[in-house]
C-alpha cells in the first residue's frame, strides 16, 4: 500500500464505496488507487472462504465464524453486516489512526455497511455503482470466473436489495464504459479535496499574504 504525504491540517476524508456484486466496484477501486495512491484501502474482516488466488491481509482478513462473532462481540469493528450470509467488517483502529493522521481512506462495502459509517463518520462521502443493466452484471458475474454457479445466483438475487439503497447515497456512477466511470469516481474524490474549509487550512498562508 502507497501513502501520500500527511496533511496533519485536517482530518483525511472517509470514501464508502458500494455496489451490487458483479458492478465492478472492485475493479474501479483498483484503478482509482493506482490514480490517487495517497488513498488508504481498507481491508475488510470476511467469514467468505477466499477465491482462488484472494490473499490473507491483502484482500481481506479472512476469519472462521466464531472468531468473527468473538471480535463483534468485543466491538473491533466500526461496521459490520452479513453480506450473501457470509460476515463482513471492517476494524475500527487502523480506519481512524489514518483519518487522524489526515489520510484518506477507502470503504468497499454494502449498503448496510455504509449506512452504520453515515451514522458514526457524517463527514463520510459516498458513492454508488450501478451497472449499466441486469443483463450486464449478470453477465460480469458470471465473466469473473469467481463464484460457484449457485453463488452466482445468489448474488444476483440479492442484488435488488443493494440497488434498492442507491438513493442513500451522495454520489452514483453507472459503470457502462469502464474508463469513463472511472474518470468520474476520480472526479468526486477530486472535488471532495478541493472543499472550502479544508483548502482554506491548507491555503492559510496565501490567503493571507492575498488579504495583507
Ligand atoms: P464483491 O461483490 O465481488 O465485492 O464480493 P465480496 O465478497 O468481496 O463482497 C461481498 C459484499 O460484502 C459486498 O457487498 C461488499 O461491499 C461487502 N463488504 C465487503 N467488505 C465489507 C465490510 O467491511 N463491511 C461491510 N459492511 N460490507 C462489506
Ligand atoms: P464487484 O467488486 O462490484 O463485485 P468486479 O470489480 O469484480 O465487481 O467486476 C466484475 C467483473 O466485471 C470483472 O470481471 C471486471 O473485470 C468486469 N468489469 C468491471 N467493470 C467493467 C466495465 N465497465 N465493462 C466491462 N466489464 C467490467
Ligand atoms: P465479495 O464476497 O464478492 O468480496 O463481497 C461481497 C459483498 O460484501 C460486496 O458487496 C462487498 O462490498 C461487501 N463487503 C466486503 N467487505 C465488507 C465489509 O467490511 N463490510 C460490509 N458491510 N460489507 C462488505
Amino acid at each position: 500500500m502507497s501513502y501520500g504525504p500527511p496533511d496533519l491540517a485536517r482530518q483525511g476524508t472517509l470514501f464508502v464505496v458500494a455496489a451490487p456484486s458483479g458492478a465492478g466496484k472492485s475493479t474501479l477501486v483498483n484503478a482509482l488507487l493506482e490514480r490517487e495512491p495517497a488513498i488508504s484501502l481498507s481491508i475488510s474482516h470476511t467469514t467468505r472462504p477466499p477465491r482462488p488466488g484472494e490473499l490473507y491481509g491483502r484482500h481481506y482478513y479472512f476469519t472462521e465464524r466464531a472468531e468473527f462473532e468473538r471480535e463483534i462481540a468485543e466491538g473491533i469493528f466500526l461496521e459490520h453486516a452479513e453480506v450473501h450470509g457470509n460476515l463482513y467488517g471492517t476494524s475500527r483502529d487502523r480506519v481512524d489512526a489514518l483519518l487522524e493522521q489526515g489520510r484518506d481512506v477507502l470503504l468497499e462495502i454494502d449498503w448496510q455497511g455504509a449506512a452504520q459509517i453515515r451514522k458514526s463518520k457524517p463527514d463520510c462521502v459516498s458513492v454508488f455503482i450501478l451497472p449499466p443493466s441486469r443483463a450486464e452484471l449478470e453477465r460480469r458475474l458470471r465473466g469473473r470466473g469467481s463464484d460457484a454457479p449457485e453463488v452466482i445466483e445468489r448474488r444476483l438475487a440479492n442484488s435488488r436489495g443493494e440497488i434498492a439503497h442507491a438513493h442513500e447515497f451522495d454520489y452514483i456512477i453507472v459503470n457502462d464504459r469502464f474508463e469513463d466511470a472511472l474518470d468520474e469516481l476520480q472526479a468526486i474524490v477530486r472535488a471532495v479535496r478541493l472543499r472550502g474549509a479544508p483548502q482554506c487550512r491548507r491555503h492559510e498562508a496565501l490567503i493571507a499574504e492575498l488579504l495583507a
